[in-house]
């Protein structure tokens, strides 16, 4: 069985060796030794067909490097093989699911943990993956029964989250807010159904109930997270704004929405009323600059400094706001306005699992997958 384990070519002479070994040297630690482990493993089950461990560990090998059909080659010849234990099958079977659902392939996917689960019945494991698979189809309704049978409160209300969104663009409220509390029920710290609920009153333009729900999910979801409501709220406040300076008139999706001036004017005296905290302090700002209020602005930034001297955020803005009130050169004004706009770049939110940043709000980690890990950078060190 004489895989080739790398396409990669030997170095052929000294002048193309620099531009090879730095290639080379490109490749991250974890993939070097997740390359020298396939090397490794692939001259153990060449002297020893028989070690199914080695081979089912050597196709997630080479799913983990993307090598998909690699993989799958693997599975598939376990499971021709004649006489092979149930339980090997059925992980090969799993694991063949798994191959499939990276590469893609959904249905088949889907029939690979048919047969595992005919194998072996019923396991955690591939209620899981059904799961997965599911919300990677974006039946979203089929997630979230599926997270419920695995007892997994968390993810089960995320893809109510997502469902009640569906219904919304198809302009069934009704269906929408029913799922929406549904998934506060099955989850009370449900971040992203407290923000759903948050951007759907203000798109109706019910500002008792923006703050009436924001109110509650700033009690109830974990405090580490609650900025996430505010960033999603300002967000939309955002959108709305640039939606009606564009289009003349009344008829469009966003007229209908809250007044920018009494929203701000009824979520101040909520985030006043909360206990001290640099990122409500901070929204409350740019809240406030919304509504044109400057001078009431510079304080809340100010305040984020009382708290947390480092907070770099706050630290730009009022910088910006008080340039006014400098007399300064075109010239230093200029330079000014280049380091501003790409601080203003610098994204904002990382996970605080595996460190990956972004400048948007995400529930689970594009690259680790963890739930509700998102965090605010309050300093540059984060
Ligand atoms: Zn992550």
């Amino acid at each position: 069985m004489g895989w080739k384990l790398f396409r990669r070519k030997k170095l052929r002479s000294p002048e193309l060796g620099a531009q090879a070994a730095n290639s080379v040297g490109a490749e991250s630690l974890p993939m070097q030794d997740t390359r020298a482990a396939i090397e490794e493993l692939s001259k153990v089950v060449k002297n020893d067909p028989e070690a199914v461990e080695i081979y089912l560990a050597l196709g997630s090998l080479y799913r983990s490097q993307g090598e998909i059909e690699r993989a799958i080659q693997i599975r598939n010849s376990l499971i021709v093989r004649p006489g092979l234990d149930s339980e090997f099958k059925a992980r090969a079977w799993f694991e063949l699911g798994r191959d499939f659902r990276r590469g893609g392939f959904l249905d088949r996917a889907e029939h690979a943990f048919g047969q595992a689960r005919e194998l072996i019945g019923d396991t955690e494991e591939i209620h899981l993956e059904m799961a997965r698979l599911a919300s990677e189809r974006s039946s979203f309704q089929e997630a979230a029964d599926a997270y419920a049978r695995l007892d997994l409160p968390l993810p089960r209300a995320h893809y109510l989250v997502r469902h009640a969104q569906e219904c919304y663009t198809a302009g069934d409220e009704s269906h929408g807010h029913k799922a929406l509390k549904k998934a506060v029920k099955a989850f009370s710290g449900s971040v992203e159904a407290w923000l759903e609920m948050v951007i759907q009153a203000y798109r109706r333009g019910s500002t008792a109930k923006v703050v009436s729900s924001l109110r509650e999910g700033l009690e109830e979801v974990e405090p580490g997270i609650r900025f996430a409501l505010l960033e999603g709220l300002y967000q939309d406040v955002v959108k709305a704004e640039r939606m009606r300076e564009q289009r003349v008139g009344d008829d469009h999706d966003w007229a209908g929405s809250c007044p920018t001036k009494e929203l701000v004017e009824a979520v101040i005296p909520l985030l006043e009323e909360l206990e001290p905290d640099v990122l409500l302090y901070y929204y409350g700002a740019r809240l406030l600059l919304k509504n044109r209020d400057v001078d009431q602005a510079m304080s809340w930034f100010e305040k984020t400094l009382v708290l947390y001297p480092d907070f770099w955020l706050a630290r730009l803005e009022l910088f910006d706001l008080s340039q006014s009130e400098q007399t300064i050169t075109k010239f230093f004004r200029q330079q000014l306005k280049f380091f501003m706009d790409r601080a203003r770049e610098v994204r904002r939110f990382y996970c605080g699992n595996c460190g990956l940043k972004r400048d948007t709000l995400f529930f689970i980690c594009p690259r680790c997958r963890s739930w509700h890990s998102i965090k605010f950078r309050k300093d540059f060190s984060q």
